[in-house]
């Protein structure tokens, strides 16, 4: 039998759960493009998006997904056979660099592994290195979505400040953003990434590039009319704003989202991420003890609180995922990038969820585990419900 029918839960790291009010306010006719209130929430979205990065830098909006931010950000930065230096923690970082070459960079990788976080002292290394200053930009991911590993974005920053190297700092927040805590200006991050359909609870669609004056003035040959950011934020013509037709219904429910964060207050949503997060790994530091589960991070401080990555051995991975799906309405995230694939799984937690969700999810691993016969330490979901217990 299943018991799979119901309200399903989609706890893959993004695209998240899509609050009702979000997809009430897109579920409308078309506005008028021309005038009206289209022009207003667009524009206020710029002031609130720009809260919760923290910064007093520009945005930029373009309709697309993360992949059109990392192409965004960098051809406006990068001239041909410039250089960038990828700090690799995972799949993500890795494709940003790709993103990079594809533009005409040379790109140089330091790939410090899928379950440890950038080595600063490596960094350190690669910049003294480079004498003549080659490095344009510094490509890191502040959450690695593949492995769940969270970099220290303001050490990164303080290396190339120690090594007195003009390069930029770039960030890619889309897994992070509105979920971990990210100060983009205090950490000295000069272009910022993300886009709506994670922690912002909108379905892709919108991306939005964060740079400063530093990054604006660094602007080289890659750039065209498309990508370019400037008319995109200091728009003449509303057209300007995103380059053509406004992504019309992702705007109204962008807007409604952002009320959201702004009624919970940013440090509300990001303490209750810690929170829930917190509940997961004290499952897991239970079921650990018997069996191959175990958390992909070791170090509390390096762990994402939006996305947790799971090592269960192949091809368990699969299994639970299809038994979860298919048996109990709840969909977990794949083994993205990893080798074999089937020996992970990850579980989103971004956006708009709470204490009952986190518990369900939980509960409903329990009980694959249990039906699969995968061995696990007893008592997990009591560990979960302390941290809850105690932080609600
Ligand atoms: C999801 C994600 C991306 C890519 O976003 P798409 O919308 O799938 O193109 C890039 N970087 C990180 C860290 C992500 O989590």
């Amino acid at each position: 039998m299943a018991l799979a029918n119901g309200r399903s839960y989609l706890a893959i790291p993004g695209p998240s759960v899509i609050p009702d009010q979000v997809l009430q306010a897109m579920h409308r006719a078309s506005p008028n493009i021309y005038e009206g209130e289209l022009h207003e929430i667009t524009a206020s979205l710029v002031d609130d998006l720009k809260l919760i990065a923290r910064t007093k830098a520009n945005v930029a909006m373009y309709i697309g997904n993360g992949h059109a931010a990392w192409e965004a950000s960098l051809a406006n930065v990068l001239s041909r056979g410039d250089r960038v230096l990828v700090l690799a923690t995972g799949s993500f970082c890795k494709g940003w660099g790709e993103v990079a070459r594809g533009l005409g960079a040379e790109v140089q990788t330091i790939d410090f592994g899928d379950d440890a976080p950038v080595d600063l002292a490596r960094v350190a290394e690669a910049l003294a290195a480079d004498t003549d200053h080659r490095i344009k930009a510094v490509l890191a991911v502040h959450v690695d979505t593949a492995t769940s590993i969270k970099n220290d974005i303001a050490g990164i920053r303080a290396a190339l400040d120690a090594a007195e190297h003009p390069a930029l700092l770039m960030a890619d927040c889309v897994a992070s953003f509105a979920c971990d805590e990210f100060q983009m200006d205090k950490w000295g991050v000069d272009v910022m990434v993300t886009a709506c359909q994670k922690g912002l609870m909108t379905p892709a669609a919108m991306a939005y590039v964060f740079f400063n004056e530093k990054a604006d003035a660094a602007r080289g040959d890659c750039v065209t009319g498309y990508w370019d950011w400037r008319p995109r934020v200091d728009p003449d013509v509303y057209y300007q704003y995103w380059y053509g037709t406004a992504p019309t219904h992702q705007v109204y429910g962008q807007r409604i989202a952002l009320n959201m964060i702004r009624d919970e207050g940013l440090k509300a949503v990001w303490d209750r991420h810690a929170s829930l997060a917190q509940a997961i790994w004290a499952a897991f530091d239970v079921w650990s003890t018997e069996g191959p589960l175990r958390l992909n991070v070791a170090d509390p401080a390096h762990r994402s609180h939006a996305v947790t990555s799971c090592v269960i051995g192949a091809p368990d991975g699969d299994r639970l995922r299809e038994w979860c799906e298919h048996r109990a309405g709840l969909t977990l995230g794949i083994g993205l990038g990893r080798t074999p694939p089937d020996a992970y799984f990850r579980i989103g937690h971004m956006g708009h969820v709470n204490a009952h969700m986190i518990m369900g999810v939980l509960g409903t691993i329990e009980a694959g585990l249990r039906a699969l016969g995968i061995p696990h330490g007893k008592g997990a979901l009591d560990a979960a419900a302390a941290v809850i217990a105690q932080d609600a």
